[in-house]
């Protein structure tokens, strides 16, 4: 039931008749338009197309190039890989132990409690950003049968083998693996990705054309901002890191606890003190202790840390010491005690070993 009469109705319009009359009759031109021929003349080469066609185009472009990415694992790592992820025109999906839902919707992420129903939104990527020590439980945890049959895991954590290993045996045969280390963080990567280094092994990538431009797309994502793409196998990764991340990781952890400040005199070596403090005090203790666990020289890279710090202690005691020694007791007894100090040093070098030890007889018991 209308709220007014049609009298009513057609009082009010009355007053756009001609209007409409004339748009649907158009009044013919004046007669001196219609004698004069006009040249055409070309007032515009770059005429909006229909539709807005180049927005279209753009559009169309931006959507064949991004990837639906489930991140799992929404903590200081897979919040800072989304922030990127996102502004580069991707659509990403999270889920984690914790709620993030407030986070995840500052960075325009979808963030879902439920792994059900993350994997019911078929992402084209599912990224695992967890601790290490985490990552089988949150792996195993995650419902396969809701997601696509074809979906590409890609891992992020510091260390290779193991989640290579672990993704081999876990995941339906169907599922592509890509393992990836980005070897920067929130702190060193805040600025710019520009020149640092990102790992990865396509461990295993099916053969149809979608499914290796898929893994493409995503590694892609890094080179575009400027990563130097490293591709090594995750052996290899291990082989190197293991000599170098724990040993950083440690020293900015003990600088840190030595409580190191800066003041207005600083050198450029104590910046990079500084640096390397600030780079590491942000990550969990959870991601450093990963590193001992998986690393099988991470034991003994801390004793020959500690051996180091002894030897040079030595060293300044030492000599120390014999200046007293010399004073007191004349030259024969300070040589001896410079002695000591060499064989200490001699051991360090030496791995540990004994300066002088003598070659193991049967060649299985050397490890
Ligand atoms: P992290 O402490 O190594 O991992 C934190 C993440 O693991 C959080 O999302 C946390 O979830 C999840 N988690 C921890 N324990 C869990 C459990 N019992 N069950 C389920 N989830 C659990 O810190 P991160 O810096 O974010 O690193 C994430 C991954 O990226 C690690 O594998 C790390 O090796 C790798 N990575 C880190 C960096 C870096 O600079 N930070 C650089 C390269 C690679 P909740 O927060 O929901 O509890």
């Amino acid at each position: 039931m209308l709220p007014f009469s049609s009298a009513q109705l057609s009082q009010t319009t009355s007053h756009l008749t001609p209007l409409l009359r004339s748009f649907s009759h158009p009044s013919p031109p004046p007669p001196n338009l219609l004698r004069r021929k006009l040249p055409l003349r070309v007032r515009s080469l770059d005429a909006a197309q229909p539709y807005d066609y180049e927005a279209q185009l753009r559009s169309n472009f931006r959507k064949s190039s991004s990837l639906k990415i489930a991140i799992l694992g929404f903590g200081n790592f897979g919040q800072f890989l989304a922030k990127t992820f996102v502004s580069q025109g991707h659509t990403i999906l999270a889920h984690s132990r914790s709620d993030y839902s407030s986070v995840a919707s500052e960075l325009r992420v979808d963030f879902y409690d439920d792994p059900h129903d993350l994997c019911e939104q078929h992402p084209d990527v599912v990224l695992l950003s967890t601790s290490i020590l985490s990552t089988e439980r949150v792996l195993r945890s995650i419902p396969f049968q809701r997601l696509k049959r074809s979906t590409l895991f890609v891992d992020v954590l510091s260390v290779k083998e193991f989640p290579r290993d672990l993704l081999l045996k876990c995941l339906p045969p169907e599922f592509d693996i890509l393992c990836t280390h980005p070897m920067f963080g929130p702190e060193s990567g805040k600025h710019s990705w520009a020149g640092l280094s990102f790992v990865y092994d396509r461990v295993r990538i099916g053969g149809g054309e979608s499914r290796v431009d898929r893994c493409e797309k995503f590694l892609d994502i890094f080179a575009r901002e400027g990563c130097r793409m490293v591709e090594m196998s995750c052996a290899e990764h291990d082989r190197y890191a293991a000599g170098s991340q724990f040993v950083t990781h440690t020293v900015g952890r003990v600088l840190e606890k030595f409580g190191l400040e800066s003041s207005p005199i600083n050198t450029k070596g104590y910046e990079t003190l500084l640096d390397l403090v600030e780079n590491t005090s942000g990550d969990s203790f959870d991601l450093y202790y990963g590193l001992f666990l998986y690393n099988d020289s991470a034991m003994e890279q801390l004793k020959r840390l500690d051996m180091a710090f002894k030897s040079i202690q030595n060293e300044l005691f030492g000599h120390l010491h014999r200046i007293y020694r010399k004073q007191l007791l004349g030259d024969a007894e300070g040589a001896r005690d410079l002695g000591t100090t060499r064989s200490v040093v001699q051991k360090l070098l030496s791995n540990g070993a004994p300066p002088n030890a003598e070659p193991p007889s049967d060649p299985d018991s050397a490890t």
